[in-house]
């Protein structure tokens, strides 16, 4: 199934829309990003990192953090009337523009 980023913002909107509490303020969605960010940090550092899980704790998804992660961005997007589309736009344009030249690019000829 292909999903778009107006998907995305759709579909979140009809999950929060069915409460009556809808979506957090914008200042609480930044916290549950910091929160989130944290979980995903957290199961980087234990599957990358110095620090192996205790034997008790659950294994966790780097996956299913990041997904975490872009329901929380969608929801603070839509909060704000922000487009992400747009938005992931006009950032690709930047990096396709401005930083062009940024990295050492891949030669064709090897
Ligand atoms: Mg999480």
């Amino acid at each position: 199934m292909t999903l778009s980023l107006q998907d995305m913002q759709r579909r979140v909107d009809a999950y929060i829309g069915q409460f009556q509490e809808g979506y957090f303020q914008p200042m609480t969605l930044v916290v549950r990003l910091v929160e989130e960010l944290g979980e995903l940090a957290r199961e980087v550092n234990h599957e990358y990192g110095e620090k192996p899980k205790k034997p008790t704790e659950l294994p966790g998804s780097i996956a299913l953090e990041l997904g975490d992660l872009l329901f929380v961005i969608t929801c603070l997007a839509n909060r704000l009337n922000i487009d992400l589309e747009a938005a992931f736009n006009q950032v690709m344009h930047k990096f396709e523009t401005r930083d062009k030249d940024r990295w050492t690019r891949i030669s064709k000829e090897e």
